[in-house]
C-alpha cells in the first residue's frame, strides 16, 4: 500500500485531473501538449476492458448518460486544439436542422428546419459518447508524461492541498483512517475537478472555502429507447441528416442519427404524473409500469413511430428513467491551487445541446487563459474561473428555456415565421444580426454576452414592430381623411 503512496510534499509541475469524462480527458491533453506531468483519475474501472468483458449493459450503466451526443462548433474548435475534430467528424452524422413529427399518423417528419437558415453549411453532428470518450482516452495513454489511474475515485482534498483517492473497491480500507487517508495521495501543484454533477472536488471546496452552491432537480426526466435500422438496413426515419423532434407541448420526443444506422430517441417528459389542460393529466414516466401502460402512453403520443420502435416495450420498461440536474457554483475555484470546469462546474439541462460542447470550450478557454499569462498557473486559473463563470450561468439558463422552444414552440407557425424572418435579417446584416440558435452553436460568443446580444435584437425587432404598426396606421389614417373629403 505504501509503495502506491506518494510522498506528501508537493509533487512539482503534476497537474491532478480528477474524472476521465469528457472534459476531464480534454482538459488533460492540453495541459499535456504544454508539458505538465498530468495524472489522471476515475473511480470507474476502465470500461473498456468491462466492455469487453462483461457487455454492454455493464458498460452503459457504468456511463449513466446519453448514448450519443451533437457536437458544434465550440466543441469542434477544442477538438480541433488538439488536433482530433477530422477524426471525429469521420465517426459522426451531420443533423442539418430540426426534422419536425407533427401528424400522430404518418412517420415522416413534416417540417423541416434548418439550424442556419442564412447558411446551410453549419450543421451540428451526432456522435457516440463512448467512442468520443475512448478516442480521448487512447490519445491520452499515448502520451508519456500523461498517467491515467482507473478504479481511483477522490474522496477528499485535505487543507494541505493532499488529494486522497481510494481504489474503486475500497477493499484494503478496514479502518475510519484508512478511509480518511486513503490507499493513494498526492499533492500536486493543481487540481483539476472534472468529476461530474456530483463532484467530489467541488465537495471538498465547499469544506476548504466559502462557496455558493446549489443544484436543482427539474420535474422533468428522460428515458433513452431505440429506433433500430429498417428491414433493408437503412435509416427507418426519412431525412436521417436531422435531429427529429416528436413536439407534444408539455413534453416531447427527440430523435439522434447513429452511423449504424440506428437512431438513439430520448423521450423528456415528467417524472411523476401532473395535472395537465381540460381536466386531462401528463402521465410521469415513473409511473408507466407495465406493458400496457406502456403501450398505451406510446400509442397515445407517439403512435406514428410505433412502427420504427419494435422493442420499444421491453426497451420502456428495462432502460432506467434518469433525472435532469442543473448546478450552480461560485467562485469555480480556490486561488490557482483548484478549480472546476465542465458539469462540475454548470451541469445543465440537455436542451441545447450544449453540456459537453461548453464543458469542452472550458477547457479550450483555461489554455487559452495560460496562453495569455505566458504559463503562470497564479494568474491564468483565478482568471480562468473568474471570467468563465458567468458564461457557465447564462449556457444553463439558456438551455432550460430551450425545452420549451423545443417541445412546444418548433411545432407552430408562428414560431416557424419568427425563424424566417430571422434569417432573412442575418442575410441582410450578417455582423449585426445574429439569431440566437445560431450564436449558441455556431459561434464563440461568450454564452453570457450572447445573452445581452439577444435582448438588444429582440427590443430592435419589438421597436420596429410598433414602428412599422405605427406607420402603417398613420398611412391607412392618411389614405382615409383623403377619401372621406374627396367623397364630401
Ligand atoms: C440525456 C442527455 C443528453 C445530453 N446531450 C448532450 C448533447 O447533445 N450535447 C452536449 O454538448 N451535451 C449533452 N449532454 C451533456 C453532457 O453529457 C455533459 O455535459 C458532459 O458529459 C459533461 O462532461 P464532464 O466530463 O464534465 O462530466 P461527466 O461526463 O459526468 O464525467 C465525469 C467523470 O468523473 C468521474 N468521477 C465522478 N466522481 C469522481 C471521483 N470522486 N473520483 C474520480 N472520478 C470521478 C465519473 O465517473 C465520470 O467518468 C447531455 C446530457 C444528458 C444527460
Amino acid at each position: 500500500k505504501m509503495s502506491a503512496q506518494i510522498g506528501m510534499g508537493e509533487v512539482k509541475g503534476v497537474v491532478v485531473v480528477v474524472g476521465c469524462g469528457l472534459a476531464g480527458c480534454m482538459t488533460a491533453m492540453l495541459l499535456a501538449r504544454r508539458g505538465y506531468t498530468v495524472e489522471i483519475f476515475e473511480r470507474n474501472p476502465d470500461w473498456r476492458t468491462k466492455f469487453k468483458l462483461e457487455g454492454d449493459d455493464l458498460h452503459r450503466s457504468n456511463i449513466k448518460r446519453s448514448i450519443n451526443l451533437a457536437l458544434s462548433h465550440r466543441g469542434r474548435c477544442a477538438l480541433g486544439r488538439i488536433g482530433l475534430e477530422a477524426e471525429v467528424l469521420k465517426f459522426a452524422v451531420p443533423m442539418r436542422g430540426r426534422a419536425i413529427h407533427t401528424s400522430k399518423n404518418v412517420l415522416d417528419p413534416l417540417g423541416f428546419q434548418p439550424y442556419d437558415a442564412y447558411d446551410r453549411k453549419n450543421c451540428i453532428y451526432s456522435v457516440g459518447r463512448e467512442r468520443l470518450n475512448n478516442l480521448l482516452l487512447e490519445k491520452l495513454e499515448e502520451m508519456p508524461n500523461v498517467t491515467v489511474r482507473f478504479s481511483h475515485g477522490l474522496m477528499h482534498v485535505d487543507g494541505e492541498g493532499v488529494a486522497h483517492f481510494c481504489n474503486g473497491t475500497g477493499e484494503s480500507l478496514n479502518t475510519y483512517n484508512d478511509y480518511a487517508k486513503g490507499t493513494y495521495q498526492i499533492k500536486p501543484r493543481l487540481i483539476i475537478g472534472a468529476d461530474g454533477a456530483y463532484s467530489t472536488v467541488r465537495e471538498a471546496m465547499l469544506r476548504l472555502q466559502s462557496t455558493n452552491f446549489s443544484r436543482r432537480y427539474i420535474s422533468h426526466g428522460y428515458k433513452e429507447l431505440t429506433i433500430p435500422a429498417d428491414s433493408s438496413g437503412g435509416y427507418a426515419l426519412k431525412n436521417h441528416e436531422a435531429l427529429h423532434i416528436w413536439p407534444r407541448g408539455s413534453f416531447m420526443m427527440i430523435a439522434l442519427p447513429n452511423p449504424d444506422k440506428s437512431f438513439t430517441a430520448t423521450i423528456f417528459a415528467p417524472l411523476h404524473t401532473e395535472p395537465a389542460e381540460n381536466n386531462t393529466s401528463n402521465i410521469g414516466l415513473m409511473d408507466i409500469k407495465t406493458r400496457d401502460d406502456v403501450k398505451e402512453y406510446m400509442s397515445t403520443h407517439f403512435p406514428d413511430a410505433l412502427g420504427a420502435m419494435p422493442n420499444y416495450q421491453e426497451e420502456f420498461l428495462e432502460n432506467p428513467t434518469s433525472p435532469l440536474v442543473m448546478v450552480e457554483v461560485t467562485p469555480w475555484n480556490i486561488k490557482d491551487k483548484m478549480v472546476l470546469l465542465g458539469d462540475a462546474a454548470h451541469a445543465m439541462v440537455p436542451f441545447y445541446g450544449q453540456g459537453m460542447n461548453s464543458a469542452f470550450e472550458d477547457c479550450l478557454y483555461l489554455d487559452e487563459c495560460i496562453d495569455k499569462f505566458k504559463g503562470d498557473l497564479s494568474l491564468a486559473v483565478p482568471h480562468f474561473a473568474e471570467s468563465r463563470a458567468p458564461a457557465g450561468r447564462a449556457i444553463a439558463q439558456l438551455s432550460l428555456g430551450n425545452y420549451l422552444e423545443m417541445r412546444h414552440h418548433t411545432g407552430s407557425s408562428l414560431f416557424l415565421l419568427q425563424k424566417k424572418l430571422e434569417g432573412a435579417l442575418n442575410w441582410a446584416f450578417p455582423d449585426y444580426w445574429i439569431p440566437l440558435y445560431k450564436m449558441v452553436t455556431f459561434t464563440r460568443i461568450p454564452f453570457d454576452k450572447v445573452i445581452k446580444r439577444e435582448d438588444t435584437q429582440a427590443n430592435i425587432l419589438r421597436r420596429s414592430f410598433w414602428l412599422g404598426a405605427g406607420a402603417s396606421a398613420g398611412i391607412v389614417v392618411w389614405a382615409l381623411n383623403k377619401l372621406i373629403r374627396s367623397s364630401l
